[in-house]
């Protein structure tokens, strides 16, 4: 990335921060989904299918301005595989028109020198790859020996900020393989993170002594600022839960394919209101909803997205933060969600 465009964006940056922390009452962060559809199938992942289509552009735009409206400050295009959307470009490049900070999550597999120029061109200010390991094997194809090469046409062609994730715990079979991972990008000058994952069975255990080790490691390899938001990881690394604010619904939002408002990925179906029937009620009741699933939460994002309100406004539990008259309500919302 260009040294004057990154300054542009980290100042960028410090603006949505102080404007984040000055008012409580816009999303901070919004994942957009533009197609489910995925062209791997990662054991333990519950977000893709094989057959749907790309959402229509024009359905797309409709929906980034309803957030635009809202005073979002960044959208990251997530999916399935959202390099397989025809019309990614044009969505990016709507983000940047609208204000917004455009970010991506990609597995890695679609990048050519020519399509990162394109994206170069589109707006795109952030990627995010995650790695799962160094060979291939039954569970996960994002392993760095098949994308070494997509990386390195990142490293020479990419004007935008590069960040790769690697994960440990879940029973991941070579726990070293998250700092050979952390260890080529930092080589090839991209920041890294590491996420700690549950077991299969979504428990809470320690990580063992290895994966421990391993975790230390990367995290010092690390962005400093980075591993300074994700103290919660300290937690979950001992097995521990961990108490904090989940703000879903409100400052985080997840926009699934159908243009329907959730929690997050893993908690689709809450509130699973429409975009475009959403409003500052809906962000206000989800703002003060207590999330019965955030002590074991491991989603970084949202969790740093929760940083910035985790010192103000305490939450209710859920059906305290609405009239009495809303009951039927939130009994339709919750058999919606069934
Ligand atoms: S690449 Fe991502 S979306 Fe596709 S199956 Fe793997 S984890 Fe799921
Ligand atoms: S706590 Fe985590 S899992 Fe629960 S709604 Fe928030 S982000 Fe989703």
């Amino acid at each position: 990335m260009r040294k004057s465009k990154f300054v542009k964006l980290k100042l960028r940056h410090a603006s949505f921060i102080s404007r984040a922390l000055l008012s409580t009452r816009h999303p901070v962060l919004a994942h957009l989904i533009p197609m489910r559809r995925c062209n791997l199938a990662c054991g333990y992942c519950n977000e893709y299918d094989h057959t749907s289509s790309p959402v229509p552009l024009d359905v797309i735009k409709r929906r980034l301005d309803k957030l635009a409206d809202l005073g979002t400050s960044i959208v990251t295009i997530s999916g399935g595989e959202p390099m397989m959307h025809p019309e990614l470009d044009d969505i990016i490049h709507h983000i940047r028109q609208r204000g917004m900070i455009a970010g991506l999550i990609s597995n890695g597999y679609y990048f050519t020198p020519e399509r990162i120029k394109r994206l170069n061109k589109a707006g795109l200010e952030h990627l995010q790859i995650s790695i799962d390991n160094v060979e291939p094997d039954a569970v996960s194809r994002k392993s760095l020996r098949v994308l070494d090469k997509k990386l390195r046409y990142l490293s020479e062609y990419a004007d935008f900020h590069v960040n790769i994730n690697s994960v440990i715990g879940g029973g991941i079979k070579n726990p070293e393989d998250a700092l050979s991972v952390a260890r080529r990008a930092v080589e090839l000058k991209f920041s890294t993170t590491v996420g700690v994952i549950h077991d299969n069975d979504g428990t809470l255990k320690p990580l063992s002594t290895k994966e421990k080790d391993v975790f230390q490691q990367v995290k010092k390899l690390g962005n400093k600022d980075h591993a300074r938001l994700n103290w919660f990881q300290d937690s979950i690394a001992e097995g521990k839960p961990y108490q904090w604010r989940c703000r879903a619904g409100a400052r985080y939002l997840y926009i699934c394919e159908d243009g329907l408002v959730h929690w997050c990925s893993q908690q689709r179906g809450y509130p699973g209101i429409p975009l475009e029937d959403y409003t500052m009620a809906d962000f206000d009741r989800e703002y003060n909803t207590e999330k019965w699933c955030a002590p074991t939460c491991t989603l970084q994002c949202v969790h740093q997205v929760g940083i910035l309100d985790n010192w103000r406004d305490p939450q209710q539990a859920p059906g305290l933060t609405k009239p009495e008259s809303s009951l039927k309500d939130t009994i339709h919302e919750v058999l919606r969600a069934e």
